[in-house]
């Protein structure tokens, strides 16, 4: 994105903000659809958790992307953003059964991932659909907080209770309208994902009223220039043909799914922030910004890679910096990168902070959450104001503590 109009986006607010560019947001769908341009029922429903703003949804409902929830809340964000229901799928882990049958009320896709909440449900109502997540212990995914396919996740039913989902399916007489997988984020090999989905198919061959398939997500996206990524065009020339091939030998035209989160929008994301101050140690020159894990914790948490891009001075000689935030305690954002020379005041650029990174944000050390900006229609447009102290302190209660007591 155009790095003035990010600078005067930056000038507009005095705290840290973040702007995403709506058009990369739809050249990626564009991108995933044209991928899998030979598959007659397409599917892509849009991983909330990544980014929820309603503004967000709302642009995602009308470029004609589903929603992939994990919480009745996300449910509600996307009804209220304008999805129909039957848009959306639910997909949560651990939850309890009140909070399943609410989301199932409201006309959403189920899709279950215990056996224990198949049965139950399955036993009240076995009118209802549902899908089932599976987990077809591949290892995929760019570490081991985010790859779920292995045999201790706790994600999805094992590929090897089929036989108990199928006697669940028969004691209840529930329907089963779609099998899913999700097996991490950051998948780069291919055939590892076509290696999962022979699973999937082969799962699927077992159960006969299907709508769907559910492939999930984990697209890798580029971090750096020369990152690699998904190769999103060669999966969709091999997984089509597998999949095209299935429904025939199925015998019916089902929808392919997919639920991406990151790769639709980490790219289409900046994060944006002010140098406080450059502080010269024996061995590092810091650069200090106005912000910190409170507003993006993906470096601290995930060991995650920012590039980080002084805008106030593009064409500057390059130094190296360390960036950390104003937190009490240790938040690197960057250890020793080279970027043009910072000085204080400047605006730095993170790039990739469109995917779980507001999402993420939270009022530690009682700082505000940042501002969001949506980049669409050449126009910036506020999606979420400057919190304030009232924001803070809103549900908070303050006792009286004028009766004296005595403490010993
Ligand atoms: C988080 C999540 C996704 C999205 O993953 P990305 O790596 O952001 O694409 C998709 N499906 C499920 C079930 C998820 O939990």
């Amino acid at each position: 994105m155009d790095k003035s109009i990010l600078k005067s986006i930056a000038d507009t607010f005095n705290d840290s903000v973040y702007v995403y560019n709506g058009d990369q947001i739809q050249s990626q769908f564009s991108r995933l659809k044209n991928a899998f341009s030979g598959i007659d029922r397409l599917q892509i429903n849009y991983a909330c958790k990544a980014l929820s703003n309603i503004s967000i949804l709302g642009l995602m409902n009308s470029m004609g992307t589903g929603l992939d929830t994990v919480s009745v809340q996300e449910v509600q964000l996307g009804i209220k953003a304008g999805f129909d229901p039957k848009k959306i799928i639910f997909t949560p882990n651990g939850v309890s059964m009140e909070e399943i049958e609410e989301v199932a009320s409201l006309g959403v896709q189920i899709n279950i991932d215990n056996l224990s909440v198949l049965e139950q449900f399955g036993s009240k109502h076995p009118k209802i659909p549902v899908c089932i997540r599976i987990n077809p212990h591949v290892m995929a995914g760019g570490n081991s907080n985010i790859s779920v396919g292995h045999i201790d996740s706790k994600f999805g039913i094992s590929i090897h209770q089929i036989p108990h989902i199928i006697r669940i399916v028969e004691n209840t007489k529930m329907r089963i309208n779609g099998v899913h997988m999700h097996t991490g984020s950051d998948i780069l090999d291919i055939e590892v994902f076509l290696h999962a989905a022979e699973i999937l198919f082969d799962t699927a061959l077992k159960f006969k009223n299907l709508d769907f398939i559910d492939f999930g997500s984990g697209f890798k996206v580029p971090y750096t220039d020369n990152d690699i990524e998904t190769n999103i065009e060669e999966l969709g020339e091999k997984l089509t043909k597998r999949f095209n091939e299935f429904c025939d030998n199925y015998g019916k035209k089902l929808n392919l799914a997919f639920e991406p989160g990151k790769f639709l929008v980490s790219q289409a994301g900046y994060f944006l922030t002010r140098v406080n101050s450059i502080k010269q140690t024996t061995s590092t020159v810091f650069a200090q910004v106005n912000s910190g894990f409170n507003h993006l914790i993906r470096p601290m948490f995930y060991g995650s890679h920012h590039d980080i891009i002084n805008i106030s001075n593009p064409k500057g000689k390059e130094r190296f910096y360390t960036v950390v935030g104003y937190i009490c305690e240790t938040d690197t954002f960057g250890s020793n990168r080279k970027i043009a020379e910072i000085n204080e005041g400047d605006i730095l650029m993170f790039k990739n902070a469109g995917a779980y990174c507001f999402t993420m944000s939270s009022n530690y050390n009682s700082r505000f959450r940042p501002a969001e900006v949506l980049w669409h229609n050449n126009r910036a447009h506020t999606i979420r104001k400057q919190e304030t102290l009232d924001d803070l302190i809103s549900n908070q209660i303050l006792i009286d503590f004028s009766e004296k007591v005595e403490i010993n």
